[in-house]
């Protein structure tokens, strides 16, 4: 297999961070940033970006990419292909994994968190054996980090306190043993941005976590936790749940409002990808302190 970056920051006691592109013209602006920190990051794309937003399809990504990667210090994604959306509809999911291999994108993201445990294992078996026959990583979700529905969501207060949807140990340990996977997706008090109506513009609420979850659920699977909804999370909280196995964290809601604001405010697209380029630059450097892991990481190349 290709290098396992995350797994990698794991063992370095950092994290990689993905920030999404639901806009073809954020890559340049991200890639450009995370190679001025000389951080490791990477780009990528989910399902919903190129149905709801305008990164257009998993090829368009790719090429733009491919145009400005920094092949030291950025890596293809894929993230969320959901075997349920948050629609509610069936996706045909393995000819977009086989269609994402081919277009060289260095690691892939199944999320059956929508169908049941059973289901969620039968899917995540399935793409993880094609991603490991590619030699690539494949991260997958158990838990329901919530966000991306467009219903009404419970109060964020009742949902810490009764632990609703977050992930289960014993769950995790038999999930992770049955399907390979190399990274997962937790949901420990950490959220999604909204993605549909007016909510979509709103400031994130700053949501907490549950540490002591994520240090059980580390230990119990031996594999790197993923975090999605990095956006509002309290860094202290962040900086904690890192040291105790986290090793990616997401972002999406903090660099899509800095582009759509900057492209409101001014109709130029240049400012937008400004605007993108100092808040990535202000995660990796000032929030995350995640400049230089580039001197920790391995060496990768595209397959
Ligand atoms: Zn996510």
């Amino acid at each position: 297999m290709n290098i396992d970056i995350v797994s990698q920051a794991r063992k370095a006691g950092l994290a990689i961070l993905a920030f999404n592109v639901p806009y073809l013209p954020m890559v340049k602006p991200v890639v450009e940033a995370v190679a001025d920190q000389n951080a490791v990051a990477m780009v990528t794309t989910a399902r919903l970006e190129w149905i709801k937003f305008e990164s257009r399809s998993l090829t368009a990504v790719a090429e733009e990419f491919y145009r400005w990667n920094k092949p030291e210090n950025t890596w293809l994604h894929l993230d969320h292909v959901p075997v349920i959306d948050e629609d509610n509809l069936a996706v045909d999911y393995m000819p977009l994994f086989r269609e994402a291999i081919a277009l060289g994108y260095q690691s892939v993201m199944i999320d059956g968190s929508r169908v049941s445990f059973e289901d969620n294992v039968k899917a995540t078996q399935r793409v993880a054996e094609l991603a490991h026959t590619a030699g690539i990583p494949c991260e997958a979700e158990l838990g329901a980090v919530l966000g991306h529905e467009a219903g009404p969501l419970p109060s964020y207060e009742e949902l810490f306190a009764t632990g609703k949807g977050f992930t289960d140990p014993e769950e995790a340990r038999r999930f992770v043993e049955n399907t390979g996977c190399d990274w997962l997706s937790v949901a420990v008090g950490n959220v999604h941005g909204a993605i549909t109506g007016a909510l979509k513009d709103q400031k994130k609420i700053e949501a907490r976590l549950n540490l002591e979850r994520v240090g059980q659920l580390a230990n119990i699977t031996g594999i790197p936790l993923v975090l999605h909804g990095g956006s509002g999370i309290k860094k202290d909280y962040l900086s904690t749940a890192i040291t105790k196995g986290v090793a990616k964290v997401n972002i999406a809601t903090e660099i899509r409002q800095a582009y759509e604001a900057a492209l409101r405010q001014t109709g130029s697209v240049v400012s937008a990808q400004g605007a993108v380029y100092d808040r990535t630059a202000w995660l990796i450097r000032d929030y995350y302190a995640l400049t230089g892991m580039r001197k920790v990481i391995g060496e990768f190349t595209r397959n």
